[in-house]
C-alpha cells in the first residue's frame, strides 16, 4: 500500500461499515464465511471463518474496546496482506467484538460495559454469542489486538502454557515499528523490556477478560498485544501486522 493509501484508509479507522465491507470483499476472495453472530447496541457483530484446514489453527480477536483503532485497522490490513499464506490456516476471526465503541471511540460498549472484563458473567449477549461460536474450539494460538493510552511502548501479555515461549520473539518484531514498553510495571504486573508473563488462574481477575477465556478452554497460547496510543497510527498499525507475521511464522513451526 503507497504511504498516501495508507493515510487514506487511517481516516477510516473507526468508520464499522467501512471495516465490515473490507472483510466481505477479503472474505469472498478467500472462500471464507462471514458470520453475524449478534447484534450490540445496534450493530451487527461478526466472525470471519476459514474451512477447517490441517495447518495452524489461529483465533484473532480486535476492537473489543473501541477507542483501540489500530487493532481493528491492523487485522483487516494484515489479512488481505497474507490471505495466500492464511490460505492453509484453520482461521476464526472476530474482526471487531464492540463495532458502538470503534464507531463512538469509546472504550466501553454503549451500556458503559467493558466488555473485555465480562467472559466470567452469563448476562452479555455479545459474549454468550461469541462463547457458543468458540464452544469445542482449539487454537494453536489466540492473538487479542489492543492499545493503551498509558503505554509508553509495546507490551504483551503472554499467560504461560505453551513451550517455548513465544513473547519475546513477537516483541522483538514489533520493536523496529513501536519500541518496547519501557516501564517495569504495567497495570500492576511486572513488565520485563515489554513482556507481562504471568500465570492467571480464575482468581487472578475476578472480572475475566478474552485472554482468560481463551486460556482457560481453548488455547495454550493466549497473547494480548498492546500498542501506545499515542504514537502514530502507522507505526501502530505495522507494530501489529508485524507480531501477527511472527505469530504465524512461529505456529507453522
Ligand atoms: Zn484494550
Amino acid at each position: 500500500m503507497t504511504r498516501q493509501l495508507e493515510s487514506t484508509a487511517h481516516l477510516r479507522a473507526h468508520d464499522y461499515r467501512w471495516l465490515v465491507k473490507r472483510w466481505r470483499a477479503l472474505a469472498k476472495r478467500a472462500g471464507w464465511s462471514v458470520r453475524k453472530f449478534a447484534t450490540e447496541d445496534g450493530y451487527p457483530v461478526y466472525a470471519v471463518a476459514s474451512p477447517r484446514r490441517d495447518g495452524p489453527r489461529l483465533y484473532l480477536s480486535a476492537g473489543i474496546h473501541g477507542d483501540e483503532p489500530a487493532a481493528t485497522e491492523a487485522l483487516v490490513t494484515w489479512v488481505e496482506k497474507r490471505m495466500r499464506a492464511l490460505q492453509q490456516c484453520e482461521l476464526l476471526i472476530f474482526p471487531c467484538l464492540n463495532p458502538w465503541g470503534l464507531q463512538h471511540n469509546s472504550r466501553n460498549d454503549a451500556n458503559g460495559r467493558d466488555l473485555n472484563r465480562g467472559y466470567h458473567r452469563s448476562d452479555v449477549p455479545v459474549i454468550e454469542a461469541q462463547k457458543r461460536l468458540v464452544q469445542g474450539r482449539v487454537f494453536d494460538a489466540a492473538v487479542m489486538l489492543h492499545e493503551d493510552f498509558d503505554a509508553q511502548g509495546s507490551y504483551l501479555y503472554e499467560i504461560p502454557g505453551a513451550r517455548p515461549f513465544w513473547g519475546e520473539q513477537l516483541l522483538a518484531s514489533a520493536a523496529s515499528h513501536v519500541p518496547r514498553e519501557p516501564r517495569s510495571r504495567v497495570e500492576g504486573r511486572k513488565c520485563r523490556r515489554g513482556l507481562i508473563r504471568t500465570r492467571v488462574t480464575p482468581e487472578t481477575l475476578p472480572e475475566h477478560p478474552e485472554a482468560f477465556f481463551l486460556r482457560f478452554g481453548h488455547t495454550k497460547r493466549s497473547l494480548t498485544f498492546e500498542t501506545p496510543s499515542e504514537f502514530s497510527l502507522t507505526a501502530r498499525v505495522r507494530a501489529h501486522c508485524a507480531v501477527l507475521d511472527e505469530v504465524l511464522r512461529l505456529a507453522k513451526g
